[in-house]
């Protein structure tokens, strides 16, 4: 058995070429979970070899576009898929709040489409089963696989003025965390003990800080995780893999890229770092080595 953690997606919204929307996925044997479904999902996905009808539940983070606007496109490919592999209602896990009028009209504006698939060659429409949860700053568990086998928990995180959750999935190789948008938190922190891989959204913010100084940006990067604070908790919390992803600003040079590991390592973490792109995978089976 293996766990693989692929990167579906590290871009943020403003578009950068070979960077999709949020999202990662976990695999564990046949469970499949994605973590949010941002700008080119299911094509990252399919790269991946994973489709639509595959994925054992889909888990929302927070209803920020960046992060939901494949939400609609997963399902809707699951349910075209139907045809193909019977796989019944996406199961979406989400928090309660926010993302519950989101998900109650997702399918609202492909209304005359869907009507006129069924009218032609789809018994009914796309279907999703929603299970919410009331975000908590405890860790509390929020899903189980039917063979018992994985897990996810979730804790809320610091977004704010968005709400927003954090989720870790426990297979039977290892622990890994998700920390979606959040700035650097005691609460990832907490949700991360004993996990061997942390995938954390990450903003150059005190290198940008002169440039971004009262500037809109300075708001926005607020509610992100700052580099150099986030290598800072991570050694403190023991996190043997970092892998850096949702990257602003988007990096398109070796030398960019380096920068992000640079800030951590600034911040006094000396585990492993990876800085993300689209598909990067880690895989932790028994020859898992953090410090490879
Ligand atoms: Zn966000
Ligand atoms: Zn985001």
């Amino acid at each position: 058995m293996a766990t693989e953690v692929i990167l579906t997606g590290t871009g943020i919204p403003h578009p950068t070429p070979g960077r999709a929307g949020a999202g990662t996925m976990v695999r564990s044997g046949d469970v499949v979970l994605q973590f949010d479904a941002g700008r080119g999902t299911v094509l990252r996905m399919a790269e991946a070899g994973v489709r639509p009808h595959d994925l054992a539940a889909l888990f929302l983070t927070h209803v920020h576009s960046d992060h939901v606007v494949d939400v609609a496109d997963v399902a809707m490919t699951r349910w075209l898929e139907d045809q193909l592999a019977l796989c019944g209602p996406l199961p979406i896990v989400t928090a309660t709040g926010t993302t519950e009028p989101f998900l109650a009209t997702l399918f609202d504006s492909f209304s005359e489409d869907i009507a006129l698939r069924i009218a032609h060659v789809q018994e009914r429409g796309p279907e999703i089963a929603i299970s919410t949860f009331a975000p908590s700053a405890n860790p509390q568990p929020v899903w189980s696989s039917v063979d018992g086998t994985v897990s996810v928990s979730m804790v809320a995180v610091h977004h704010e003025p968005v709400d927003a959750v954090a989720y870790r999935v426990d297979t039977p190789d290892a622990a890994v965390v998700i920390s979606g948008d959040t700035r650097v938190c005691d609460e990832v922190a907490e949700i991360s003990s004993g996990a061997a891989v942390r995938v954390h959204e990450a903003c150059r913010t005190t290198a940008m800080a002169p440039m971004i100084a009262g500037t809109f940006f300075e708001k926005v990067f607020d509610y992100h995780a700052d580099t150099v604070a986030l290598g800072q908790m991570a050694q403190a919390a023991g996190v043997p893999h970092l892998v850096l992803t949702h990257l602003i600003p988007s990096p398109t040079t070796p030398a960019e890229v380096e920068a992000f590991a640079d800030d951590v390592r600034t911040g006094g973490y000396s585990g492993r770092v990876s800085v993300g792109s689209d598909l990067s995978r880690v895989v932790i089976d028994d020859q898992f080595d953090a410090e490879a």
